[in-house]
This record gives C-alpha cells, structure tokens and sequence, in this order.
C-alpha cells in the first residue's frame, strides 16, 4: 500500500515542482527586468500574457488534483482538465524526469496511477455492460491455436494463460472483454463499442501511450507483469482488474 502511494505521488510531485520552477523563473526575470529600467510597454504585455498563462496553469493543476477526489463539473471542465494532464502536465513531468536523469518507466507508472484516481472519482455509477475490459494479445499462451483476437469467447478456458480468468470474469460480471493486437485494433473496438469506461491492460510504454490517445475516455490502467520478457506471454493480476469493475457501481 505504502509502495503505491508512492508511486502515485511521484507524478503529482514532479508537475508541482516544474510549476514551482516556471514560477520562480518568471518572477526572478520579472524582477530584474523592472529594477533595471522598469518595463517598457512592450515587456509589460509579454510579462502580463506570461503571468496569465502561469495562472491558468496552476489552476488548472489545483482542478486535476481535485479531480482525484471529487467530481469535476459541468463535463467541459472535466474534459479540459484531462486535456491538461494528458498534453500539458504529462510533458512537464516528462521534462522534469528527463533533465533530472530519473527512469522514464517511474514517472508513466506514476502517471497511470493518478489517472486511475481521477478516473475512480470522475466515473461512479457505471454498468458493467458499459465497461469495456481491453487485454493484450500477448497475455495468450504462445502454443495456444485459438484465434481470441476474432472473439474472447472463443478460449477454451485450458487454464494455461490469463485469457481463460479474463473471460470468466467478463462473464461473471457482464462487462465486454476484447484482446487487441495492438493500438489500431484497440481503437478499432473502442469505436464499435463506445464504452463509458475501458479498463486496460498493457505494459508501461502502451499504456501510457494507448491512456493518452483515447484521452476523451475514461482509461483505468492495470500493467501487466512479463516474466518472459517484453510482448511474450505476459501475465496480469485478474484481482486488480476485478478491484476496479467493482469500484465503478
Ligand atoms: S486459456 Fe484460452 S487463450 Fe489461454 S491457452 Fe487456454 S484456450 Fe488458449
């Protein structure tokens, strides 16, 4: 629990201190561009538009740190916080990790992290049948002769991969479950099935990615292990799946 606290943390922490930084920077320079000469009018419009653009930024970060608590309202504003996170926030903490020689990995886990908040606070209520469960192919058995991309349902449940869990559990809780082969066909299913919520499963890069480009839904993201190396028989925790389909209702 400790362990996942700070790993939501770190997200938050580096965009908080990239905004701390562009603040400082602008009222240093502010500030010595004034004792100089003071402002000619030229400076006072640049320094007025910048001021502007830095509060629009902070406050829009208070609205994302809200967002992981309680619901944004009306749904424009909710959806222009998002937009903020995925486009703007996310770089600045990708920019901060960078020049700070941190693990890129740290910073996208952390970011899926406090996105899975946001999306637990910004979707109660939801059906299951409304739910779509989007798995990747590689969580299939290698020697498996099924064709599970067509359809879940055809899994024969042998017990050798996750596919089989998965399907069950779709069942069990009445939500879509589709296996994707990659990004185009993961977008193929969101179109045709349009859901209020998708619960991916992937690894750090194509979650991440897969989060940001489908930013107009509700992404929950579970990452999934591989023990086998990258794309080849991965494996995923079906409880902490099956903890968010339970805290969407
Ligand atoms: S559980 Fe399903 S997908 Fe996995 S190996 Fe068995 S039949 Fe194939």
């Amino acid at each position: 629990m400790k362990k996942y606290y700070y790993s939501i943390i770190k997200f938050p922490l580096f965009v908080s201190t990239s905004l701390f930084i562009l603040a400082l920077l602008f009222f240093i320079s502010a500030l010595l561009s004034y004792s100089r000469l003071g402002l000619s009018l030229q400076e006072t419009v640049i320094y007025t538009i910048l001021f502007i653009l830095l509060v629009i930024l902070v406050a829009s970060w208070i609205l994302n740190l809200i967002g992981t608590h309680s619901k944004i309202t009306p749904r424009w504003m909710a959806k222009y916080a998002k937009w903020m996170l995925t486009f703007v926030y996310y770089n600045l903490a990708m920019f901060l990790s960078f020049i700070t020689f941190r693990k890129k990995q740290t910073i996208q886990e952390s970011f899926i992290n406090f996105n899975n908040e946001i999306v637990l606070s910004q979707s109660k209520g939801i059906k299951h049948k409304n739910i779509l469960l989007l798995v990747p192919h590689c969580l299939q058995s290698s020697e498996c002769k099924v064709r599970v991309t067509t359809s879940i349902d055809n899994c024969e449940s042998c017990g050798n991969c996750n596919i089989g869990d998965i399907k069950k559990m779709a069942e069990e809780f009445g939500v879509k479950a589709a296996v994707a082969t990659g990004g185009s066909l993961a977008r193929k299913i969101v179109d045709d099935n349009i859901p209020e919520v998708i619960v991916a499963v992937a690894c750090h890069r194509d979650l991440t990615d897969g989060v940001r480009d489908a930013w107009r839904f509700p992404v929950y993201g579970v990452f999934n292990k591989r023990p086998k190396g990258p794309c080849f028989e991965t494996t995923v925790s079906i409880s902490n799946i099956e903890f968010a389909i339970r805290k969407f209702q």
